[in-house]
């Protein structure tokens, strides 16, 4: 049974839990202190099948864990006073104040890729930014079994709902869906679709199916439950409706792919993950994993070569490798984009050349998804070969273009355009 615990660490499984008690009281503070501001969760399989309680650099305990770092020692201190005066309108407000200029809402998130009807309505807990996808939210999946440290949807965990992307009726979608004959797929998003009850996953399931949609191609499920609760395919008791759901896609004539979130290999390598992996595989299903490069947990052409070449093993198909979004606790997690491209070239260098399948470094950026291709000299400059893999303007996708080498540049914001150019052709 899945035992969660969430925000108060001091309460619950980890109370008795002799591996986290084993931590340095100090580091349990500022654990504390850290999770004020970013949401945390984890549940038992996290805490007792992914982290090694041995090793104080485990991956999964830093994915999941909250860091010290996340905060600026500024920031800390501000959050860490206002937690001892014991007054709570106090604590309240810095927090506030603190999550705010994390940059809570990076890319338009709210504002740029909300979609309308003909008619000029809005629709809500939708998504659509590039012409052959849209993205659907539904309310009761907008949370996770455990969260990623690093994750930029982080404020639709602790902040106001009303901030939250969200909707529990896909009709307006199907009527949307009539309207825009180009859209070939449905991505089931969140938070985590698949935390929602099979039940309530097979309705919205079977409302877009039974809408008999040709154009509709795909059906996407983006999760990380694989790794986070792996029984939700194997041993919960609405598993098998699960897998159900996922059949009745593949008997519609369409493609099922689940669109999973693998950090590091020792996510793969737990057994009931693998367990779920063959489950999901025998529906016909296919899985995409996608992850970020994160500092500290995967910025290593080994453990990116071994992520890969495991993924390719069992049956995965490697997709994205993206660089860590401009929100957060980037500054902790983020890697160079040209420390990047290294690894993500030395790491593809050493494995099957199935898993070149995967693009990276990808920044998912306000203009569009953009793929740092390499590093070259141009006219005796030194640029990052830059191209828009595709765009909410379908006339820019694939377009390439050019930035001046920066080595530090964690993210397209901190880029200048090469060649004396005022402005990248996205913000002219
Ligand atoms: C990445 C992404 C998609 C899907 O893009 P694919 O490259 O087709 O996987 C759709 N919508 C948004 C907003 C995205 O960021
Ligand atoms: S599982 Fe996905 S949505 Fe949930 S916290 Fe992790 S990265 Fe974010």
């Amino acid at each position: 049974m899945e035992l969660q615990i969430a925000q108060d660490l001091s309460k619950g499984l980890l109370a008795q839990h002799a591996g986290f008690n084993s931590l340095p009281k100090a580091t349990i503070h500022d654990m504390q202190v850290v999770a004020h501001v970013f949401p945390f969760r984890v549940n038992n399989y996290v805490v007792d099948h992914l982290i090694d309680w041995g090793n104080p650099a485990d991956p999964i305990f830093r994915l999941t864990f909250p860091q010290r770092h996340m905060l600026s020692d500024e920031d800390f201190a501000r959050v860490e006073a206002a937690m001892r005066s014991g007054e709570k309108a106090r604590l309240n407000s810095v927090v506030t104040d603190v999550r705010n200029h994390l940059n809570p809402h990076p890319s338009g998130q709210m504002t740029s890729n909300v979609p309308h009807f003909r008619d000029g309505t809005l629709l809500s807990g939708v998504q659509h930014k590039y012409e052959r996808t849209v993205l659907f939210f539904p309310r009761q999946g907008q949370s996770c079994h455990a969260y990623c440290n690093f994750c930029f949807r982080w404020p639709q965990f602790v902040g106001d709902p009303s901030l939250r992307i969200e909707t529990s009726d896909i009709d307006p979608l199907i009527a949307y869906l009539r309207e825009h004959e180009e859209i070939r797929d449905v991505l089931f998003t969140g938070g985590d679709p698949f935390i929602m009850r099979s039940g309530l996953l097979r309705r919205y399931v079977d409302a877009l199916l039974s809408a008999n949609l040709e154009h509709i191609k795909s059906i996407r499920f983006g999760t990380k439950a694989l790794t986070y609760w792996p029984y939700r395919f194997t041993s919960d008791d609405d598993s098998t409706e699960l897998l159900e759901c996922l059949t009745s896609i593949i008997k519609a004539g369409k493609h099922a792919t689940i669109m999973a979130h693998f950090n590091h290999p020792n996510e793969l390598a737990a057994l009931p993950a693998q367990e779920a992996l063959k489950r999901i595989q025998n529906c016909g299903a296919q899985v995409r994993t996608q992850t970020p490069l994160l500092r500290g947990i995967n910025d290593n052409a080994q453990v990116l070569a071994q992520l890969w070449e495991e993924q390719v093993r069992l049956g995965c198909i490697p997709y994205y490798l993206f660089a860590t979004r401009d929100t957060g606790a980037q500054r902790f997690f983020g890697v160079p984009l040209a420390e990047s491209l290294a690894l993500y070239v030395e790491a593809l260098h050493g494995v099957s050349r199935l898993a070149a399948t995967v693009r990276g470094p990808v920044m998912s950026s306000d203009p569009g998804k953009i793929l740092v291709q390499g590093i070259s000299e141009v006219l005796g400059q030194k640029v990052f070969v830059l191209q828009l893999l595709q765009s909410r303007h379908t006339e820019w996708a694939g377009r390439l273009f050019y930035a001046q080498y920066d080595p530090r540049a964690l993210w397209i914001n901190e880029l200048k355009p090469a060649f004396g150019e005022k402005a990248f052709f996205f913000d002219l």
